[in-house]
């Protein structure tokens, strides 16, 4: 469903991807390690174009993203970065919903307005989607009045509610106090179950070794070791995985 060869993103004259090469097929997990800093967070918004990669090529559902110009840049057009934001969904560590709208208005939002969806089939929609990560009770409160744990859900409900093709969460537990942790492993796990295809960037490395399919960690700017959760996080070969592991355990 993703195809990426050689993604390089620099900022100023740091080279912070330097030639991602990953292939993500319907109903991959994929589960993204890496120190802080080295690069998770460029990755996946470069996936959706919310971080414009600064070279290499991404292929969504088999068609090519961009066109490249003789000089080599990659140029986008407004409507092929329309579509894959909509069809990629994302989940950040600090949920990012609306404050001054409610958890319906929160996840009706993009529906109505980048999906265009009458309110009625969004406001359905919503409800649905709520119900499916337990927050339908709290359709009409503020996030201000809800935990962490129960922001983190509404936000998974908001991408939900655009039909992604993929989901993209970014470090979703790593703001939350640790007994709201597990709620949020829940849902991610349900939509895990149901073979949604996700990439997930997270130092959960328990729920990665149960839910993964794959395993990628990122060092120095590329995929420094890559396999199944058994390989990457119980038998890992090269010394830098093997020293961040250590760190968790
Ligand atoms: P963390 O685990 O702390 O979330 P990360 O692996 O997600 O880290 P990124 O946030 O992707 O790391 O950042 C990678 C590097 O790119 C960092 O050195 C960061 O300072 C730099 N960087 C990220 N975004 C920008 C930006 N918009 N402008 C300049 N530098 C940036
Ligand atoms: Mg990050």
């Amino acid at each position: 469903i993703l195809r990426i060869r050689g993604l390089h993103k620099r900022f100023g004259d740091h080279d912070v991807l330097r030639g991602i090469d990953l292939d993500v097929q319907p109903g991959d997990r994929v589960a993204i390690l890496g120190a802080s800093g080295s690069g998770k967070s460029t990755l996946l918004r470069c996936l959706n174009f919310m971080e414009m990669p600064t070279a290499g090529r991404l292929e969504f559902q088999g068609r090519p993203i961009g066109k490249a110009a003789s000089d080599g840049a990659v140029r986008y057009t407004q409507a092929e970065l329309a579509q894959v934001r909509r069809q990629v969904g994302m989940v950040f560590q600090q949920f990012n919903l609306f404050p001054h709208m409610t958890v319906l208005g929160n996840v009706m939002e993009a529906p109505v307005t980048v999906r265009g969806l009458p309110v009625a089939a969004a406001r359905e929609k919503a409800l649905h989607e709520l119900d499916k990560v337990g927050m339908a009770h709290k359709a009409d409160a503020y996030p201000g009045h809800l935990s962490g744990g129960q922001q983190q859900r509404v936000a998974i409900a908001r991408a939900l509610a655009m039909e992604p093709e993929v989901l993209l969460f970014d470090e979703p537990t790593s703001s939350l106090d640790p007994e709201l942790v597990g709620e949020v492993l829940t849902v991610i796990r349900d939509l895990a179950q149901e073979g949604r295809t996700m990439l997930l960037v997270t130092h959960e490395l328990g729920f990665a070794y149960h839910y993964a399919s794959k395993v990628l960690f990122l060092a120095d700017g590329a995929f420094y070791e890559t396999g199944t959760p058994d390989e990457v996080l119980k038998n890992p070969r090269k010394a830098q995985t093997q020293r961040f592991l250590e760190r968790f355990t």
